[in-house]
């Protein structure tokens, strides 16, 4: 029985310390993966009801030896340590760039938007390395957005109050992703200085309940009532999108329309759109 009860011991050690190393594993890949720029934006269209692009999202993507990582497999790593503050730095840069690239190739520019950690929102200067790039790479303010998850308030409300109303002077506007699953209350909707408000995608998957129907609709409502726009991401059919056009949505996101797609096949679609 003894020996059977240290194999147990070994087991579970043997357990932790691969689950460890794994980790420690990943964090240096990571740093790698930074300097070696394998972190690139993807960049998924969302459109108005009539189906036209009216701006896109900048996802991350892990580019690994020709292999396309999603960002469930590493971005909850990177936001634990500080190193996410400079991945979404170097990532800010890309998309400036871009933004300033198809300015200059006379293609149409759209507001893109882009996801910010806690961590980057709480980081030092924030507010100036983002309007030095801006400055440097000569784009308008207008095309470059941030989305905040809702979470974000509650810890520093104060501080992040002050932030966006900074960035909001300067016009670069700002969204709360994943509305409705945080834990705030509808209420809480009239504190935040947002200009937009995603509607998370587990209330669309489940628009063929009524209940839901019903909470998509007030959520709707009450953005309007305080001049909130709402974009409803996760849209993968026509009925999700007759349904939310009826409620008064005014942007869609999701497969329906288009995937996330890399920056060479984006700059073609605007191309297209500029000649056709
Ligand atoms: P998110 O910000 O809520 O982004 C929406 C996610 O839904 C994206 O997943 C997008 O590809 C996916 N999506 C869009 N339309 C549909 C659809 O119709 N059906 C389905 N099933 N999925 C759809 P993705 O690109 O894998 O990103 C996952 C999450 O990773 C993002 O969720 C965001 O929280 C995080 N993320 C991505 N880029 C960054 C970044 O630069 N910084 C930070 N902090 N987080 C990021
Ligand atoms: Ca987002
Ligand atoms: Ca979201
Ligand atoms: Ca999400």
């Amino acid at each position: 029985a003894r020996s059977r009860g240290e194999d147990r011991i070994g087991f579970f050690r043997k357990n932790f310390e691969t689950k460890a190393t794994k980790l420690i594993k990943l964090k240096a890949e990571l740093e790698s993966a930074l300097h070696n720029n394998e972190f690139k934006p993807y960049y998924q269209p969302c459109v108005d009801r009539n189906g036209l692009i009216m701006g896109a999202e900048a996802l991350i993507r892990w580019i690994k030896n020709d292999k396309i990582i999603p960002p469930s497999e590493f971005i909850s790593q990177l936001e634990q340590s500080e190193l996410i503050i400079k991945v979404e730095d170097k990532f800010i840069e890309s998309v400036v760039s871009f933004i300033s690239q198809t300015k200059k190739e006379g293609i149409p520019p759209y507001p893109i938007a882009i996801n910010l950690s806690i961590k980057s929102l709480n980081s030092k200067d924030l507010f100036e390395r983002v309007i030095l790039k801006i400055k440097q790479n000569k784009i308008d303010t207008r095309y470059l957005k941030f989305e905040i998850v809702e979470r974000a308030f509650l810890e520093k409300f104060e501080h992040l109050n002050k932030l966006i109303l900074r960035f909001r002077e300067k016009g670069i506007s700002f969204s709360v992703d994943d509305f409705g699953t945080g834990y705030s209350s509808l209420s809480y909707l009239a504190k935040l200085p947002v200009d937009f408000l995603k509607i998370d995608m587990s209330f669309i998957r489940a628009l063929s309940d009524e209940k839901t129907r019903n909470i998509v609709r007030s959520i709707i409502f009450l953005a309007k009532e305080l001049n909130i726009q709402t974009i409803a991401e996760g849209v993968e059919t026509k009925e999700q999108f007759d349904i939310l056009k009826e409620m008064g949505c005014s942007c869609f996101q999701g497969y329906l329309f288009y995937r996330p797609m890399p920056e060479s096949d984006f700059k073609s679609l605007l191309m297209e759109r500029k000649n056709g």
